[in-house]
This record gives C-alpha cells, structure tokens and sequence, in this order.
C-alpha cells in the first residue's frame, strides 16, 4: 500500500512518453526501467503512452487501402490500436522488471467525451480503475489519444491528443506533476533539429507556451496547454532519452499582465516554427451590398473544428476573404465551397504546397518594425515571392518550402 493514515502519502506523477520516444523494442524496455527507477524511489506514476514510432499514420494509410473513405468510426476504431499496443507492450516490460503495472485504454480509465469523431472534448475523467491501481502501487499504463463518447464509442482526442490525455488524467488525479517526455530537450526557440542555434526556455508561463503550440510546432498540443493552464496542471517538458533540466510551464512562471510587448522594446518572439504543407485561398468578389450574407454563407460552410486563420478585408468596392490552413484542410474546405464560390462569381486563388514560419510571443504594438526588419532579412538573401501575414496574436511569414528551409535559422538568428 502506499500510505498509512499517519504517513504522506506519495506523490502522483504522471508521464507521458511520445510515439518517437517509443518507436522500438530497445525504447520500450529501457524506458521501462527509468520507470522502474522512478517507482522505486516512492512515486505513484501514471504513463500514458502514444503509438510507437509512426503507427498511427500507417494504420491511417492501411484504411485506405482498404477504402478510400472509411467510416470515421471504424477508423477510430483502428486508430485507437496504435496506443493499446504501446501500453500492453509496457506493461509486459514493466512486469518483467519486477515493477507491478497494469495497462488500461481510455475508456477503461474512463475518460469521458463528446461524441465528435475528429477531435472530441474531454467532458470528465472519472479516473477510478486509475486510483483503485495506483493504491496498490502499480503503475498505471494508460493509452492516450482516445476517450469514450456517452453512447459508449471510442472517440478520439485528435493528432497528438495523447498530451490531453496525459494533462487531463494529472489534473482529475491532483497530480503533483505532469512530465511530456520527447526526443527532444524540451521547448527551444525552434526546433533544435532544424536550427542548431536553437536555445532551450529554462521556464515559460501556460499563456507562453499556448502561444508557441499554437503556431503548431507540435511540442506539445495546444488543447493540453489550454486544459493545464484551466486546471493548475504543473507541467514539465523534456526529454526521455536523458536527464535534461526541461522547460517547467507552471502558474508561477506568469511574468506580466500585459498582453502586448511594452511600448518602445523591441519585438522579442518566444519561438520560431516551421510547417509545410501549408496552402492559401483568396477569394474576392465586388461588394455589392450584400457582403454580410455572403460571408454567413462562406462561414457555415466551413464550419468545421480545425485550425484555420481566416481574414477579411472590406473596402466600399471589394471583400476579400482569406483562409490559410493545413493543405488536407484546405482540400475538404475547398470541396466544400467551390460549387458556391462559381456560383456567386467569386474570383479565388488556391495556392498550395507553401512552407509557413511562424513566430510566436507577446506580439507588438504594431507589426510595422518587425515586418520591415524580415522585409529586409528576406530580401537580402534574394527571396522575391514571400507573403507576410499579421495578426493580433502572431506572424506569419509564407515562402516555398525550399527557401522557407533556408530562411528559418537566418530568420531565428536575427530574432533570438
Ligand atoms: N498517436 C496519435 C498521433 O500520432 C496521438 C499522439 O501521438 O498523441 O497523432
Ligand atoms: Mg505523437
């Protein structure tokens, strides 16, 4: 047993290992026995796992062979396998170890959702099968990624959901800690694989960190910042192959209530990321009075729960309406409305196959300085076709993949 009433009882640390962190045999007995170290030093220990290595795509990829549009049940259904594999394999390690373990999928923790089959909400952990086992010290091997709907259907918590599952199981736990562990150090300000300068954030606030994931850098997943930050979840970021200090994200760490960087200093960006696969659709027509309507008529198309950026621009003459979104999104959008766009006369654009660097922090003021100062950095370096986009809450910056690869650590050493 863990406690008797007149002893502290241990603390409740949760885990959660990454599909790279994971991806062989050897990674799974030998995180097995950093488990079983840190078991053994007096931790309750919760480990929610992803799919090994890129499991997930290639269950994605097997549905697909066998229907080119599979039934998005049955595709969770198969998606959800990824991380059962994963955590019985763990488990069996974890046993063999001497270390007591037992695997449980989402629903048998149950962790409860909507019933939405792309990216459902968490409505409650009940968690109890979680405290029953962890009461009598074994560790707890959890599979991330998918919860249950109430009419009982396996949902999932969306690519990289396993994050969410690991923060929301801390948070319905009171755990005392929540640790993200991944093949990389921690959070940096880019990605230190593609930008050796790279520096690692000793220490950022929930707001810090929900705007670098935001930009999709994928270190950890937005919604998992967003439910940690509601919920006071200490959470720690580093990695799984060594003992690194880590980036710590706690309550604590909150460093100013303005939202915007002080007049008179300059731009000072969190991170820098790169993502491909990025594509635009501008779409213009003449306003005629009518251009409310219209837009309802865009929006309810497109009503869809993904990441998008979407502007509007008015003049008395003109709408213009912009969305720039993952290509696959941009796909079905464009299906969506293109029958209503022809219809309507509007003029659009697809552009695809764009690269996008994004920055993210306490945004300025105004844009203005920074983009003249990437106008230049860009220029210099003979790079014509570029698009700088603002916002209230980043910037993004659209070049062809080639050159966006080349721009990344120019643009990273300008800033950082
Ligand atoms: N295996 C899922 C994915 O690849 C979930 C996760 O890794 O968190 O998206
Ligand atoms: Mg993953």
């Amino acid at each position: 047993m863990t406690s008797s009433s007149n002893q502290t009882p241990k603390p409740i640390l949760v885990r959660k290992y990454g599909g790279s962190s994971l991806a062989s045999v050897d990674r799974i007995k030998s995180i097995a026995n950093d488990i079983h170290t840190k078991h053994s030093s007096g931790f309750r220990l919760v480990i929610v796992v992803s799919a090994m290595g890129q499991t997930t795509n290639e269950l994605a990829a097997l549905a697909n062979e066998v229907s080119p549009t599979p039934s998005r049940r049955e595709l969770d259904m198969l998606l959800s396998v990824g991380e059962r594999i994963t955590m019985s394999l763990l488990s069996m390690a974890l046993d063999d170890l001497g270390c007591p373990s037992i695997s449980f999928t989402g629903s048998q923790c149950g962790v409860i959702t909507d019933s939405s089959h792309t990216e459902a909400e968490i409505i409650e952990v009940k968690g109890d099968r979680v405290r029953e086992a962890l009461n009598k010290d074994q560790v707890v091997v959890v599979a991330g990624f998918q919860g249950v709907s109430l009419e009982k259907e396996i949902t999932p918590l969306g690519r990289g959901g396993s994050d969410l599952t690991a923060v929301a199981i801390a948070a319905a736990l009171g755990a005392d800690r929540c640790e993200i562990l991944k093949d990389v150090d921690g959070v940096f300000t880019a990605d230190p694989n593609q930008v050796s300068t790279a520096n690692l954030h000793d220490t950022l606030s929930y707001e810090e960190l929900e705007q670098i994931a935001g930009t999709g850098c994928g270190v950890v997943h937005s919604r998992a910042v967003n439910h940690a930050r509601k919920h006071s979840v200490q959470l720690f970021v580093g990695s799984s192959f060594h003992n690194s200090s880590g980036t710590i994200i706690s309550p604590a760490n909150f460093k100013s209530e303005t939202t915007n960087c002080p007049e008179n200093t300059p731009y000072k960006p969190l991170a820098i990321t790169l993502t491909d696969g990025i594509s635009l659709l501008e779409c213009t027509i003449q306003n005629q009075g009518n251009s409310s309507e219209l837009l309802d008529k865009f929006s309810s198309c497109i009503q869809c729960n993904v990441p998008l950026q979407e502007w509007v621009d008015f003049d008395s003459n003109h709408i213009s309406w912009n969305l720039l979104a993952d290509a696959s999104v941009l796909e079905t959008i464009n299906d969506k409305i293109s029958d209503l766009l022809i219809k309507e006369g509007v003029h659009h654009t697809h552009s695809s196959e764009l690269s996008c660097l994004s920055l993210a922090g306490r945004p300025p003021l105004n844009w203005v300085d920074t983009s003249r100062k990437i106008i230049t950095i860009i220029e210099d370096n003979d790079i014509a076709d570029y698009r700088i986009i603002c916002s209230d809450t980043n910037l993004r910056i659209l070049l062809n993949p080639a050159e966006a690869v080349t721009m990344l650590p120019i643009i990273h050493d300008n800033f950082f």
